[in-house]
């Protein structure tokens, strides 16, 4: 039984990893207070922003995340972006500890010649943009340049970017894709859509729930993938991987009324974009490397590009080869290091940056700056995996802290901490005149009000705001 006192903690970041750290970490140390900043006016990170219009069940943590942020110890702080509206070393002071929750706010590029270009877009900027992210409000794809879109990578994303492209508006409309995005969708020309890997059917990071709603879309035809790329003996391959390499292998009956298709190009690295000649802005193709594969059996195998090439024609470009997580400003200061070459935290396997012990001191108030850091989900353990594992990782995160917090202070029976959290942050930004407009969950919850009401005008579950203004404005802030 634990007597002693319960720490105040920060959370950065409100996507899955910050809301089941904060939720675990209230429930096994009752009068935990979680003080969660995010740098939007919105919370729920990539489940609002990542996750497809199209798989509405998906988001259904967010009534999880719902009760959490009932909880009287739990406090929202939206709009307030860590690292830049307000310094890292202010806000450690005010807290016992720090838990980076931020995910990965950039993306892999492909390192090619000319990749700012237009007509060069990334998947996350894309599916930003059809969800709502403020940052690519402005994006406005254009969808009417050609017939033939080129997705390069093959997980769960470039397939979310491919079923997009391709569903029917009409079905669309009944998600919460946004309208602008619709209107877009409405106007594309884009009737083929190659998804294109540099390793082969028994590599691919997709999963086939999604290979198979690809494979059921309407007038949608899949063109079948030549048969010496599927291992000889399917029979022998681990459960999974076969009766995904199975559905591949079946793909779908050829749809009379089909007007679009969608093909999986294996074995294809890109190395060249080619430009028209008379517009230098203008894409025409890619070329790509032949690749091969060292142990084709193996769904680690190593691949290397070949001296042949394949060009593909095209006129728009997805990349969609991952996401990228970045340092925050300021947290080489409270003692957190970033790993350039992981793109991750660095941590000890367990989601300790500083662990307690060599940190703070509870109740000290002492304001020092010292405060016990850890991490957890994407920036943690790299832009992978979904929900569900983000979630076993931030349960791992939360008992690291718990078991920190449980040995330092098992023996302390109070006080209880005097660092001030939220409060303590507030007077001390308002002190140096540090121009914050925090927004809390009530706030949200106006915002959250005016999307489903707009929404429900047009048949849809909410209208989402696409500009953090109008945001402010529908919470009266
Ligand atoms: P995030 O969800 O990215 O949350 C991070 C939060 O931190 C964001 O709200 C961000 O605004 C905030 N933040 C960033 N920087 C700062 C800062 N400086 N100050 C304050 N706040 C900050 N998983 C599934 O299970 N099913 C799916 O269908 C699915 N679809 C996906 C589709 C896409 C396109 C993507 C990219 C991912 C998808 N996933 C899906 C995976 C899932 O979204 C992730 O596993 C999960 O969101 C990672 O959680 P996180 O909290 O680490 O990061």
């Amino acid at each position: 039984q634990y007597n002693g006192p319960a720490p105040i903690v920060a959370v950065v970041g409100s996507g899955p990893a910050g809301f089941y750290t904060a939720q675990k970490l209230m429930r096994d140390i009752p009068g935990t207070k979680v003080d969660m900043y995010e740098q939007l006016p919105v919370p729920f990170g990539l489940v609002r922003f990542g996750v497809a219009p199209d798989h509405p069940e998906v988001k259904n943590c967010q009534d999880t995340f719902q009760e959490v942020a009932a909880s009287p110890d739990y406090t929202f702080i939206g709009n307030v972006n860590l690292g830049h509206d307000l310094p890292l070393p202010l806000l450690a002071k005010h807290y016992d500890a720090i838990v980076f929750a931020y995910g990965a706010s950039k993306d892999r590029r492909l390192g090619l010649e000319g990749e700012e270009k237009p007509h060069i877009y990334s998947a996350r900027a894309f599916v930003g943009w059809y969800n709502g992210l403020p940052e690519y409000r402005d994006l406005d794809p254009d969808l009417t340049a050609g017939e033939t879109a080129i997705v390069v990578g093959q997980g769960n994303v470039a397939l979310d970017v491919t079923r997009t492209l391709l569903s029917k508006v009409d079905v669309l409309r009944k998600t919460d894709i946004t309208d602008y995005a619709l209107h877009a969708l409405s106007g594309s020309k884009i009737k083929h859509v190659h998804v294109v890997g540099r390793r082969g059917p028994m590599q691919a990071a997709f999963t086939i729930k999604e290979v198979r709603e690809l494979l059921q879309l309407e007038d949608v035809n899949f063109t079948p993938i030549p048969n010496e790329l599927f291992p000889a003996d399917l029979a022998k391959l681990p459960r999974p991987r076969r009766r995904l390499l199975e559905l591949l292998k079946k793909g779908s009956p050829v749809k009379e009324k089909a007007t679009k298709s969608w093909s999986l190009d294996f074995l294809l690295a890109p190395t060249f974009l080619n430009w028209s000649a008379a517009d230098p802005d203008r894409l025409e193709g890619v070329t790509f490397s032949k690749t091969r594969l060292e142990d084709p059996s193996s769904s680690e195998s190593p691949v290397v590009n070949t001296d042949e090439t394949q060009v593909i024609a095209t006129s728009i470009l997805f990349r969609s080869i991952g996401y990228k997580a970045e340092a925050i400003l300021g947290m080489a200061e409270i003692g957190a290091e970033f790993d350039q070459g992981k793109g991750t935290i660095r941590h000890d396997g367990l989601g300790r940056v500083v662990p307690v012990s060599q940190s703070a001191t509870v109740g000290n108030g002492d304001g020092n700056g010292k405060v016990a850091v850890y991490c957890s989900g994407w920036v943690k353990r790299g832009p992978t995996g979904v929900i569900a594992s983000t979630m076993t990782d931030a349960f791992q995160t939360a008992e690291a802290i718990v078991e920190d917090w449980k040995r330092a202070y098992a023996s302390n029976s109070g006080p209880e901490s005097l660092r001030g959290g939220w409060t303590g942050v507030q007077a001390e930004a308002q002190a140096l005149k540090l121009p914050l407009r925090p927004l809390h969950w009530d706030k949200w919850q106006k915002i959250d009000e005016a999307e489903k009401a707009e929404g429900a005008k047009r048949g849809k579950p909410r209208e989402k705001f696409g500009k953090v203004s109008e945001m402010l404005e529908a919470a009266g802030v």
